[in-house]
C-alpha cells in the first residue's frame, strides 16, 4: 500500500498542502474529494514523483510504498513512477500512435524492456483489464487519435497497466467523458480492486460513493493550507460524518 506521513508542499512561498497522513490501503480505493483548489492533484503528483517536475515545488514529510520511502535518498524517479502509474483528466494518448504501440509506450517510458512475445501478451491482458480489448482487437494499428473520448480514457488506463503497477492514481478521470464511458471506467475501477492500489480525485459524490471503500476529504481556506478534514470508511464520510464541514461537503452545501 501507500502512505504518508506529515505531507506538507509549497510552490514556492505557497503552502498548499500541510501535514497530510493518509494510508491507502492495497486492493483498495481511495477517494480524494474536496473543493477546487484544495491540493488533490498536488497530493496525487507528489505521490508519484511529479510533483518535482515543478521548479519551485517543494516538500516535507514522507510517501511510503509497501514502506519505502518514495523520495529516499538514490531513489529515482522513474523507478518510482514504474509502480505508480497516473491517468489525467483528459486522455492524452499519443494520438498518431497505434493503439497496439501507445500501450507499449507505457513500457518504454518506464524504462521495461520486454520481448516481442512478452510485449503481445502485456497489450492484450492490460487493454482486457481496462475493458477495451473487444473494441480494438482487430484495429490494434489504427492510430489512438482514431477513438472516442473515452475509448481513448481507457486505452490512456491500459498504458498506465503495462507496467503491471502496484498504485494507479487517477486525476479526475471521468471528467471529460460521456456517462456511458463514465461507468466503462467505473467498471475497469471495479474489476481492477484487489489487485492494486488505486486512487481517485473526484467531483462527483455518487462517483466517489459508487467506487471507493475508503475516502479523504481535503479542504483549504483563503489563508490555510489544503489539509484533510476526515478520512475513513466512504460510507462513514457519507452516511455518518464526524465534522459538519464533510457532511456539507459529500452533501452539495458547499
Ligand atoms: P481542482 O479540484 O480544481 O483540480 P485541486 O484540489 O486539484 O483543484 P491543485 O491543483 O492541487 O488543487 O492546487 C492546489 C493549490 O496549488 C492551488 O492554490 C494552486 O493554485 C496551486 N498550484 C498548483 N499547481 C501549481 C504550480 N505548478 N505552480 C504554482 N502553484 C500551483
Ligand atoms: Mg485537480
Amino acid at each position: 500500500g501507500l502512505q504518508t506521513q506529515d505531507l506538507s508542499a509549497w510552490f514556492g512561498d505557497h503552502k498548499v498542502l500541510e501535514r497530510v497522513s493518509l494510508s491507502m490501503a492495497p486492493g483498495e480505493v481511495t477517494a480524494l474529494i474536496g473543493p477546487s483548489g484544495c491540493g488533490k492533484s498536488t497530493y496525487l503528483r507528489i505521490l508519484n514523483r511529479m510533483h518535482e517536475m515543478v521548479k519551485s515545488a517543494q516538500l516535507a514529510g514522507r510517501v511510503l510504498l509497501d514502506g519505502d520511502d518514495i523520495y529516499a535518498p538514490g531513489r529515482r524517479p522513474a523507478d518510482v513512477r514504474a509502480r505508480v502509474g497516473m491517468v489525467f483528466q483528459r486522455p492524452n494518448p499519443f494520438p498518431a500512435m497505434s493503439i497496439y504501440d501507445n500501450v507499449v509506450s507505457g513500457l518504454k517510458l518506464a524504462g521495461i524492456k520486454a520481448g516481442r512475445a512478452r510485449r503481445e501478451e502485456l497489450v492484450e491482458t492490460s487493454l482486457t483489464q481496462a475493458g477495451l480489448w473487444a473494441e480494438v482487437r482487430n484495429r490494434l494499428r489504427s492510430p489512438g487519435g482514431a477513438l472516442s473520448g473515452g475509448q481513448q480514457q481507457r486505452l490512456c488506463i491500459a498504458r498506465s497497466l503495462a507496467v503491471e503497477p502496484d498504485v494507479l492514481l487517477m486525476d479526475e478521470p471521468c471528467s471529460a467523458l460521456d456517462p456511458t464511458s463514465t461507468r466503462r471506467v467505473e467498471e475497469t475501477i471495479a474489476d481492477l480492486r484487489g489487485r492494486l492500489t488505486i486512487v481517485i480525485v473526484t467531483h462527483n459524490m455518487q462517483q466517489a460513493a459508487r467506487v471507493s471503500q475508503n475516502c479523504a476529504f481535503f479542504l483549504a481556506t483563503h489563508d490555510t493550507p489544503g489539509r484533510i478534514v476526515e478520512a475513513g470508511p466512504t460510507r462513514q464520510l457519507f452516511e455518518d460524518p464526524r465534522d459538519e464541514r464533510t457532511s456539507d461537503y459529500v452533501n452539495g452545501r458547499f
